[in-house]
């Protein structure tokens, strides 16, 4: 990802509060660098720890308020792998087409785009009737450290 994207996205979001007129504080500029600097798929706990890295007054509760204006925003969206926890996607502003694949045991996520995919979701759509807006694939598998030695070393609590 080139860092100029990134510094656009972030622009965008910081436009975002702007229009909500909401304030920029020190902690939920924090969680916003923290958001925007990172490519990998996020827990809150996660976003907790790095926001907390940058600024160490950023709270749970800051950031469990700042995640639904993420969401909100469209910049970031949110995925539901049936885990305890959400997932957030800071790559989707870039790559609205992406889909994943996730390995059931460790959870390790893999982004992947495909036209063929996004051929056939179109098809299929358009047999039935309906346009495309918007599709999201997952696909719940298991990786290959798990093929070959039966378990993750990266393996979630
Ligand atoms: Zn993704
Ligand atoms: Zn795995």
């Amino acid at each position: 990802m080139a860092d100029v994207d990134k510094k656009c996205v972030r622009q965008r979001f910081l436009d975002f509060l702007a229009r909500k007129s909401l304030r920029l504080t020190g902690p939920r500029r924090a969680i916003i660098e923290a958001v925007f600097n990172t490519g990998k798929h996020f827990t809150a706990d996660e976003l907790l720890k790095w926001a907390r890295r940058r600024d160490k007054s950023v709270s749970r509760a800051t950031v469990y308020r700042t995640l639904p204006l993420l969401t909100e925003s469209g910049l970031v969206s949110e995925l539901d792998f049936g885990k305890d926890h959400k997932i957030y996607d800071p790559n989707y502003a870039e790559h609205p087409h992406h889909n994943h694949i996730i390995c059931q045991d460790c959870g390790k996520i893999v982004e992947f785009e495909s036209q063929k995919i996004e051929h056939l979701e179109d098809e299929i759509s358009r047999q039935l009737g309906f346009s495309p807006r918007a599709h999201r694939l997952q696909i719940t598998a298991t990786c290959e450290e798990f093929r070959k030695l039966g378990a993750c070393s990266k393996k979630e609590d």
